[in-house]
């Protein structure tokens, strides 16, 4: 299947690694002109390396952090500019600090909502006149399996995430109209350093060995393994490519099979 996306504008936001990395390498496989951006420059270099050497394509880079507004509007001009327009955004970000309810302030709940709520509104917000333009315009938000099945001891990613999918719904809705499709795609447990360090967080919490851990994950995963970072990029390159000309407002799991609900 050709997927279209060769010399579309993509925007992948935190991709100097994991999911976001991975995602923009395969829209570069894919002759896409792709723009990654993140906190640090040093790593976001390395990123560019990484996908040039990969696929043989150039990749623009743009120091983001989505917290702040004013990084917002530079990544997406710049994105603009580099490919001549805009067709493709991919919102993703750092994920919020776990921990119970009773142990967060408001401090940490605002900052939760700024990364991973807000940060969504806000670069929609400044993408969506160059995507209404587009003959394809595409919007795929990054949440988390919690959307559909909450995590224990993750209240913050388990609230803001459920945001972004009823924001997710909702675009979809409101910008059906100017032929621009909005999806949510959800990991599971997917082999990036995220999970390593959580992964090794919780091996020290509980007093056992990391590949231990992994283990009690991995049992409840009927694939029987974590997955890999392209197999998460594949669903959302899909989703966020011309092919997809029909499916809209949908959150979709890549996850094993993890979550059991229907
Ligand atoms: P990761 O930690 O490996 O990578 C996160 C990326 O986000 C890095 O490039 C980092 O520099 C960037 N980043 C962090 N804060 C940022 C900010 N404020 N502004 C711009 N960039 C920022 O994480 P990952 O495993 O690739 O996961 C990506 C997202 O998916 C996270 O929100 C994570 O919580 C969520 N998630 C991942 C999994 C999984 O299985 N990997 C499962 C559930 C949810």
């Amino acid at each position: 299947m050709n997927l279209g996306l060769e010399q579309k504008s993509v925007l992948v936001t935190a991709a100097s690694r994991g999911l976001g990395l991975a995602s923009a390498q395969l829209f570069a496989a894919e002759g896409a002109k792709v723009t990654i951006a993140s906190r640090n420059e040093e790593s976001l270099q390395r990123a560019a390396q990484q996908i040039q050497t990969a696929t043989g394509q150039s990749v623009n880079v743009v120091k983001l952090d989505v917290n702040r507004p004013e990084d917002i509007a530079r990544a997406i001009e710049s994105a603009e500019e580099f490919g001549d327009g805009l067709d493709v955004l991919v919102c993703n970000a750092g994920g919020p600090p776990g921990g119970s309810f009773i142990q967060l302030d408001d401090s940490k709940w605002y900052q939760a909502f700024e990364q991973n709520l807000l940060s969504v509104v806000r670069l929609t917000r400044g993408a969506i006149p160059y995507l209404r333009r587009s003959s394809a315009g595409r919007i795929v938000n990054i949440t988390s399996s919690s959307i559909k099945q909450p995590i224990s001891g993750l209240v913050l990613s388990n609230t803001m995430r459920a945001g972004v999918w009823g924001l997710t719904k909702t675009l979809s809705d409101e910008f059906g109209a100017y032929g621009v499709l909005v999806n949510t795609v959800g990991p599971g447990r997917i082999a990036t350093d995220r999970i390593a360090e959580i992964d090794e967080v919780t091996a020290q919490r509980e007093g056992i060995d990391v590949a231990q851990v992994t283990e009690k994950f991995i049992a409840q995963i009927p694939l029987g393994r974590y997955g890999q970072p392209e197999e998460f990029a594949r669903a959302v390159v899909f989703l966020a490519s011309p092919a997809n000309t029909y499916i809209t407002g949908q959150a979709l799991l890549v996850d094993g099979g993890m979550v059991k609900n229907l």
